[in-house]
């Protein structure tokens, strides 16, 4: 085994959203940076998940307003408007081909910065020092970013079903889906499924989508999906995928198996129940790194793992699996390892969050369950439900919902949970002034921009 004699202050493993950031920052404060990385530049949020999925939340959203653009008088007379369909291949072909894009502008960006790069997986053979293709590379410092996988179920016939890491190479949309899961992933693809023309079928084994959010909003974004006409069905959990003699996909609850009846009709089944931490291979036992009860990398406030000189972020440990979180994370670590401030740690209170769901979720805060357990009676619930000017002229009248939670005499802001049209855009600004400390009254002194949907947020009355 060679052994790599350059000197590094910081090995990051993983060039996904966290990677990067710790290894663009740190190399900007003048360490001497290499990644490893075994896949594509980027991770999972460049590749598998938030881009291409924001792609085609954005194409199901054109499909929608083409049908919303009759109501406003666009006339099939023209041909076009009647007629268009979205070509699959061509569709996913120029999505690929700004993802490559993007491969490359990361790899660019890299360079310039002076990280340098291994496109291979790593794996730890000791504490300080990881391997790759036959040589050991050390370090004072290295950090774990090795993101996150979807589960599968262990359930028979479960390798008829894929997950959104094959989601994005389907070669054709599928006509009818089932979407095994409850979360952001399920309710994010039966939309963009729906939205693009195919039947969808969700199945849920509790009675709630998105069951972490406030339950105003799952339950109205259940409303939401019914009316789009998905096939929502609760309290149903799969205990078998079979595959029938004509070739259809479909599932057995455990009252079904093993010879009762078949839930079939699928020609793609979709299990969206979480991601877990992707450890394959890394062999962090060599590191004396330490794992929590949930399987997820512990680390402390600062990011430190239990190995003197290991460090985590992003969907490798506990908390919000979000790309603005791996990143936040991997800056600020950076920052108290090579920069101005040895205190520097992530601040993961107020995250805000959205949903691409049809129509999207936006929340920051405290739910109303939570902020009832933390404040008791000392809150104030605002709500707002309407009807987005945009439908004025349609036979649909989708419902916008805001409600924010206020607690104490000041009504500070709690809680902030949105659905609706243009919601995903609005959370942002509200999110900092939340985040400042903003009370009700703050809101009430700002002057509305009329007519929009954000106005609802400050002219609400209780
Ligand atoms: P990743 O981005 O997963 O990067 C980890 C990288 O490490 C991977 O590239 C992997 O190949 C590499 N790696 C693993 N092991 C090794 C090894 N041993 N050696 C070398 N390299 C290794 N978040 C949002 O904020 N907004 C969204 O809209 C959103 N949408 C999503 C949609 C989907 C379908 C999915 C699946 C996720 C979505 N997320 C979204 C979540 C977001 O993608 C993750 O939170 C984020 O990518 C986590 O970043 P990370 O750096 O921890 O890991
Ligand atoms: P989520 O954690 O969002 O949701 C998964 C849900 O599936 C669970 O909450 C659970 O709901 C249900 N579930 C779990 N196990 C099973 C099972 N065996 N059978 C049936 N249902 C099950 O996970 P996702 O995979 O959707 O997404 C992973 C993470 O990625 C998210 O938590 C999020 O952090 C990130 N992400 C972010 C996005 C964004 O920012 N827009 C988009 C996509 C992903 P219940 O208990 O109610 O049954």
């Amino acid at each position: 085994m060679g052994n790599s004699t350059k000197h590094w202050d910081f090995i990051v493993i993983g060039g996904g959203s966290g990677g990067i950031a710790a290894a663009r920052a740190a190399a900007s404060y003048g360490a001497r940076v290499l990644l490893f990385e075994g896949r594509r530049l980027g991770g999972t949020c460049v590749n598998l998940g938030c881009v291409p999925k924001k792609i085609m939340w954005n194409a199901a959203q054109l499909s929608e307003g083409l049908h919303l653009a009759r109501a406003y008088g666009f006339a099939p007379a023209a041909g076009e408007l009647a007629e268009m369909e979205l070509d699959w291949a061509k569709f996913t072909a120029a999505r690929d081909a700004y993802i490559a894009r993007l491969n490359q502008i990361y790899a660019d960006n890299l360079a310039r910065a002076g990280v340098t790069v291994v496109a291979e997986f790593a794996r730890f053979c000791a504490a300080n020092a990881v391997t790759a293709a036959g040589k050991t590379y050390r370090a004072k410092h290295i950090l774990i970013a090795v993101g996150g996988a979807p589960v599968r179920p262990d359930i028979p016939g479960a390798e008829y079903a894929i997950t959104s890491d094959e989601f994005f190479a389907l070669p054709a949309r599928p006509r009818r889906a089932l979407i095994i899961g409850a979360g952001y992933i399920a309710v994010e693809l039966a939309g963009v499924l729906r939205g693009l023309g195919g039947a969808v079928t969700v199945l849920l084994r509790k009675d709630r989508l998105l069951r972490n959010f406030d339950a105003d909003l799952g339950d109205r974004l259940m409303a939401h999906m019914r009316a789009g006409g998905i096939d929502l069905r609760v309290n149903t959990t799969v205990a078998a995928l079979r595959r029938t003699a004509d070739g259809d996909l479909g599932y057995q609850t455990a009252d079904e198996l093993p010879g009762g009846r078949i839930n079939a009709g699928y020609d793609c089944v979709l299990f969206a129940v979480s991601r877990a931490p992707n450890f394959a291979g890394l062999e962090l036992e060599c590191a004396g790194v330490l794992l929590e009860a949930g399987g997820h990398i512990a680390v402390d406030a600062y990011q430190n793992t239990a190995a003197a000189g290991i460090y985590a972020v992003g969907d490798a440990t506990a908390g919000s699996a979000l790309t603005p979180v791996a990143i936040a994370a991997g800056r600020k670590l950076a920052t108290r390892l090579f920069g101005c401030d040895p205190a520097a740690k992530m601040d993961f209170a107020g995250i805000p969050t959205v949903v691409f769901s049809h129509p999207p979720i936006g929340a920051v805060g405290l739910t109303e369950s939570q902020a009832r357990a933390e404040y008791g009676g000392a809150l104030r619930i605002y709500r707002s439900e309407f009807v987005n000017l945009r439908y004025a002229l349609s036979d649909r009248k989708p419902q916008t919902f805001m409600k924010l939670i206020c607690a104490g005499a000041a009504e500070k802001i709690v809680g902030c949970h949105l659905i609706g049209d243009g919601v995903d855009e609005i959370l942002q600004g509200f999110a900092v002034a939340i985040k400042m400390g903003a009370c009700r009254a703050d809101l009430d002194a700002c002057v509305a921009i009329h007519p929009t949907a954000a106005e609802e947020l400050v002219t609400l009355r209780a």
